[in-house]
């Protein structure tokens, strides 16, 4: 086995580590970053870049330039219509509603963006360590269904991971704290990504790190106060010019970016300058956009979202039944939670507690992934880790009610079985809805799937007795059994069929992606031979002019036989093996000239 890694596949930026003699570490990738930017882009010559290199050419490419993909994964279109709105390249509805990204003409699931988020890092991890990477944890944001954990399994899988855990995202966290302090303690994880907020409170207990509630926002993160910005400059270019440049997929890109930066900018100074010429033009006169924004008009403009971030933390404390003053450690996490109207939000809510941010909000998941993984793999073996489901999950029984099965915040893995039965006469199968939600109405809430189980015998209404089993993995991924105790007949459901790719699609992708990456490998291989080839053919060219008539006749002709061998492979495109049996070939032949030319 190789080495055992954490990812955190954010939505914004993602991270790997590993263990270094028992220590989580971050491992930097190709470009020297210890984060990598979740962006993927295919060029015009069919090439996928991912990261920095990707975001260097959005403008350019802004419909082939995938970024927020993790806002898609495992949602159904129709539950998307606000990530629709914001990104420049184009979103479908897929199999049975499924969101899918068009790239090239073609549509991909947003797991297969993600796998080649996964894979850039395993990739420039693996050769920095100069080891093979074959596990690994995995997170995502707490308040993530059952859909969208599984397409975050789907996403490593692709990459050709195995993936040992999916790991909430604060939990993540509070162990990479957690290894060091390892105190008793009560824990307010605040955790504002780029797509998500995620809040959770931990008691930590020596050796037991347990998940006491979570709640959440999976449509509230650092995004959407850059787009706070960008309407506000919209609007006002709108006024000014009357031209929405929202509508404009390279304005609304280079928009963004630059909301982003002036954003992150305001975390540290109280006024920030956007200037973006030539963001389009009238009458073929090109129009410039500058603009000053202060922190105070930036902390107006975003007012309805910070108020947004308060209901999460109350319900966590609420249904933990603790009191902000009885939070002994407050952890924030994730970019979004670097603005000072955050930070003070969090000190208020929590009556003055300083928040810690002793390790690097964009780092610490991923540390604590690693953590985990550690965990799993027996190096902290003196770990234990208790972690909860974020929503309540039942079925729909008579007149579109909902029954509870598994509470929310119940600890997992965990199972619940309950008997039902018919509410007609003579009825003959039952339909089960599989949902997740709060509503006691079975339509406010969400279906994860349904299946029908046929053959009941002959019954009165109330006679029939039908066992419903729902059981939670460690992964947090649900999966149910209906049993007719009658006959025996048995259905499990397979919800992953619903709006994320199937197991075999899973295989195939994760096949693909190998093939794709030998190829690559290959061409790389290819290219350094040939960079070879034609540096040993220079240094013999030039050993030749530089030693002039000293060299014997024979030796010469020799050479240039070889060399001419060599320059005919090269120019025909020859494999790597030929070059390279070639290029020895030519080494061996210029060898005496070393000797005459000392
Ligand atoms: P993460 O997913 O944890 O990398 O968080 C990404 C989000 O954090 C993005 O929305 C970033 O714009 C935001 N972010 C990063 N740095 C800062 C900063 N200094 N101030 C405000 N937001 C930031």
């Amino acid at each position: 086995m190789g080495r055992v890694v954490g990812i955190d596949l954010g939505t914004t930026n993602s991270c790997i580590a590993v263990l270094e003699g028992g220590k989580p570490m971050i491992v930097p990738n190709a470009e020297g970053e210890r984060v990598t930017r979740s962006i993927v882009a295919l060029t015009d010559d069919g090439e996928y870049l991912v990261g920095k290199p990707a975001a260097n050419q959005a403008v350019l490419n802004p419909r082939n330039t995938i970024f927020s993909a993790k806002r898609l994964m495992g949602r159904r279109y129709a539950e998307v219509p606000d990530v629709i709105r914001s990104v420049p390249y184009v979103v479908k509805a897929g199999p049975e509603d499924a969101a899918r990204i068009e790239l090239a003409g073609e549509l991909i699931a947003p797991e297969e963006i993600g796998a080649k988020i996964i894979r850039k890092l395993v990739e420039d991890a693996s050769s920095y360590l100069d080891d093979a990477i074959t596990d690994a944890v995995i997170t995502c944001p707490a308040y993530f269904n059952d859909a969208q954990r599984q397409a975050t399994m789907n996403a490593g899988q692709i990459a050709g991971l195995n993936v040992l855990r999916i790991l909430n995202e604060p939990t993540s966290a509070a162990l990479a704290y957690g290894i060091d302090a390892r105190q008793n303690e009560r824990v307010l994880v605040f955790d504002l990504g780029g797509g998500t907020l995620d809040v959770s409170l931990l008691d930590v207990v020596e050796p037991i790190c347990e998940v006491c509630a979570t709640s959440g926002d999976t449509h509230l993160g650092g995004d959407d106060f850059d787009k706070c910005i960008v309407d506000w400059l919209a609007m006002e270019f709108l006024d000014k010019y009357g031209i929405d440049l929202r509508n404009e997929s390279q304005a609304l890109q280079r928009l963004t970016e630059a909301a982003e930066k002036a954003k992150c900018e305001l975390s540290s100074v109280t006024s920030a300058k956007i200037e973006l010429p030539f963001i389009t033009s009238i009458n073929g006169e090109g129009i410039h956009l500058e603009k000053i924004i202060s922190r105070e008009k930036f902390e107006v403009l975003s007012a309805g979202l910070l108020q947004r971030c308060v209901e999460p933390v109350l319900t966590t404390l609420k249904d933990a039944r603790c009191q902000a003053s009885k939070i002994d450690e407050v952890l924030l996490v994730g970019g979004g939670s670097r603005m000072p109207s955050i930070r003070k939000l969090v000190n208020d809510i929590t009556l003055g507690k300083e928040p810690n941010m002793a390790i690097s909000p964009e780092e610490v998941v991923a540390l604590g992934a690693a953590v985990q993984a550690g965990i799993i793999s027996g190096e902290f073996d003196q770990m234990v880790l208790l972690d909860v489901t974020p929503f309540s999950l039942g079925i729909e029984t008579k007149g579109g009610k909902f029954h509870r099965m598994i509470a929310r915040n119940t600890a997992i893995p965990t199972r619940a079985t309950q008997l039902f039965t018919t509410g007609d006469h003579f009825q003959r199968g039952v339909d089960v809805v599989v949902l997740q939600g709060e509503s006691k109405r079975a339509h406010n809430n969400r279906t994860l799937g349904r299946f029908g189980l046929e053959g009941i015998r002959n019954k009165v209404a109330g006679e029939a007795e039908i066992e419903v089993d729902f059981d939670i993995d460690e992964d947090g991924i649900l999966s149910v059994t209906a049993r007719d105790l009658g006959t025996g007949n048995k259905r499990q459901i397979t919800i992953a069929g619903t709006a994320y790719l199937d197991q075999q699609e899973v295989k195939d992708k994760a096949s693909q992606a190998q093939k794709l990456a030998a190829e690559k490998q290959q061409k790389q291989l290819a290219n350094v031979e040939r960079q070879q080839a034609e540096y040993v053919l220079s240094t013999v060219e030039n050993q030749l002019e530089f030693i002039g008539q000293a060299v014997p006749n024979e030796l010469r002709s020799k050479c240039e036989k070889a060399m001419s061998a060599l320059r005919t492979a090269l120019g025909d495109g020859a494999p790597p093996k030929k070059l390279s049996k070639l290029k020895v070939s030519l080494e061996l032949a210029a060898e005496p000239l070393q000797q005459i030319e000392s």
